[in-house]
């Protein structure tokens, strides 16, 4: 009866605790070992041996000096998947990895169209420009690997909005929400999640207003949106838990909150995946 107590239990952790998932640790062979849940969104951390090459479907994926290294997966990514490890002396696993299908909280608004508008040919060339930007920022790379830290939340609040998350106006889906929402007051503080190095704050850009970028290492970064002040600027190196930012309702923005997302290279990942379980 022991093994049906523990069963149920873990069926109780995966159930209530998805921070508990997240630091699941999957040991792939002797060597090799991929830390993280292995669903759509999803942000892996690996561990290879230091002079092993690593290619995740056959690009080559960066590895540090101690072998560790992160992969991730986007919204909407494919569920199969191939890590192909090499070692120095021209050994190579290959390692299938299955993600899990993810249900996505999906709205349907019917009978109220959306207002579609004219945009403005000024704010549609400044969106480009704060895209371009905002792109050029997470592309500078750092050999860091402070996403291997436990994430903490970065600012204290209702969650109130999640990754995936969609509505479709009349069977016509809008764009899927990528962030991570905590509502709070203007100004509530803002706190760096895990240790970087600040890539980007721009206080006014068209649909995120106060924008900031933290670069965690090995193209794993943190954006934060709407924001009222940034209180750090490009090139700083952060400290996990260090204020750097407050809460806004700057550009597009219904009301106060913080939009964090998470990036590793262009694929959109899940903050809430990486910190722990909270109402
Ligand atoms: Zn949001």
């Amino acid at each position: 009866m022991i093994t049906m107590k523990k069963i149920t239990f873990s069926l109780l952790l995966l159930f209530v605790c998805p921070a508990l998932l997240a630091q699941q640790i999957h040991q792939l062979s002797d060597t090799v070992s991929l830390k993280g849940t292995f669903t759509q969104g999803a942000l892996l951390i690996g561990q290879a041996k230091a002079s092993d090459s690593v290619f995740l479907n056959d690009k080559p994926v960066a590895i540090a000096d101690d072998g560790l290294f992160v992969i991730g997966f986007g919204r909407d990514a494919e569920l199969n998947h191939q890590l192909h490890v090499k070692s120095v002396s021209g050994e190579a696993n290959t390692f299938p990895l299955t993600l899990e299908k993810r249900k996505y909280n999906i709205q349907r608004v019917t009978g109220i169209s959306k207002k579609i508008t004219q945009p403005n040919p000024e704010n549609v060339k400044r969106a480009r420009l704060d895209a371009k930007q905002v792109r050029a920022a997470r592309k500078l790379w750092s050999d860091d690997t402070h996403f291997n830290q436990q994430f903490i939340w970065p600012a204290k609040g209702r969650m109130s909005g999640v990754y995936g998350s969609q509505r479709f106006y009349n069977g016509k889906p809008g764009r899927p929400h990528y962030g991570l929402d905590v509502a709070a007051p203007t100004g509530t503080a803002v706190i760096a999640p895990a240790d970087g190095v600040v890539r980007l704050f721009v206080p006014d850009m068209f649909y995120s207003g106060g924008t900031l970028i933290i670069d965690h290492g090995m193209g794993v970064s943190s954006t934060f949106l709407h924001l009222s002040a940034g209180l750090v600027k490009a090139g700083d190196v952060v400290k996990q838990g260090q204020l750097i930012a407050k809460i806004g309702s700057t550009g597009r923005s219904t009301g106060p909150h913080l939009d964090w997302r998470m990036n590793w290279l262009n694929q959109r990942v899940d903050p809430q995946l990486l910190v722990p379980a909270r109402k």
